[in-house]
């Protein structure tokens, strides 16, 4: 595996990948088998493997926790070499954006629902570094998780709407034996609201459970799976979502394969989101 910090070593990693299909892979890094499902993937559908590690400072507000975000690049580096990754890409914060940094990219309308109330900003600085991500590496294939579904739908539009040479990847979310949805953030969780946490794939369980006996009904749904979040003190609600999956504006009924079922919760300073697609998710 060949690590690059700079721009200019990245751009001889991949001069040496010429006419190869490349896969990308963007993360924040302290892997965990979410991640690792995008990097097998990318591995068995192209000769070549990028990942990228960037804790990106643009996707965090002033109050979120940039600072606190964990990282283990050493054990990254370790888990990617065994996957065979063939090339990480590791850039400062200045290698990304060189001051004075002026162009952003916003894909509106999706960067204001759900995850994006809370988080003013976040989708212009996710956009703007898969954008970078993607001019730079110019991939074949690029491999996201329907985990972050909102940002999954963001990038499928500024692919479609830059006519972005680049097949999307939205793979499965992987989860912890109990159900939780695994993330970088749940190391942050103390071992009670780690417990309190299981609230929030229950809460979709059990509105997945009320779509497959029939229930169509947002409202119902949505107040299903708010009883079950009210269930447990330690928890939040910031949103219970049932939306189409075009526009990320409300339905009113389920429509298979069009539509998001979502939630975000706080728990202690850290949030969380989870998700399910009635019928899947094509992109
Ligand atoms: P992150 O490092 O959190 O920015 O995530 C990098 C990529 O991994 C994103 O495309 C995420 O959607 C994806 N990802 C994160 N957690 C999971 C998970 N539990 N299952 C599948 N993909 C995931």
């Amino acid at each position: 595996m060949r690590t690059c910090r700079g721009i200019a070593s990245l751009r001889r990693a991949l001069a040496a990948c010429a006419g190869k299909q490349v896969g990308l892979v963007p993360t924040m890094g302290f892997l965990h088998e979410g991640h690792l499902s995008l990097v097998r993937a990318c591995r068995r559908e192209c000769d070549v493997t990028v990942v990228s590690i960037f804790v990106n400072p643009a996707q965090f507000g002033p109050s979120e926790d940039l600072r606190r975000y964990p990282r283990d690049e050493r054990r990254d580096s370790a888990l990617l070499r065994q996957e065979q990754v063939d090339v990480l890409f590791v850039p400062g914060e200045n290698e990304m954006y060189p001051s004075p940094y002026r162009t952003w990219v916003d894909v509106t309308g999706l960067d204001s629902k759900l995850c994006g109330r809370s988080r003013p900003g976040h989708f212009r600085g996710v956009a703007t570094v898969v954008l970078k991500l993607l001019h730079l590496m110019r991939p074949q294939r690029a491999y996201f998780g329907q985990k972050d579904a909102q940002q999954a739908l963001l990038i499928r539009q500024l692919v479609r709407d830059l006519n972005l040479p680049v097949t999307l990847r939205i793979l499965p979310i992987v989860r912890d034996s109990d159900g939780l949805a695994l993330s970088s953030r749940n190391v942050l969780l103390s071992a009670r609201e780690r417990r309190a946490a299981l609230a929030l794939p229950r809460c979709l369980r059990r509105a997945s459970g009320l779509v497959e006996a029939g229930e169509t009904n947002a409202r119902a749904l949505r107040a299903a799976m708010a009883a079950e979040i009210a269930r447990e003190p330690l928890l939040t609600i910031d949103y219970i979502a049932i939306v189409r999956l075009d526009d990320l504006e409300d339905a009113a009924e389920i429509a298979a394969g069009n539509t998001l079922v979502a939630a975000a919760v706080r728990v202690g300073r850290t949030r969380l989101i989870d998700n399910f697609i009635p019928g899947g998710m094509s992109c």
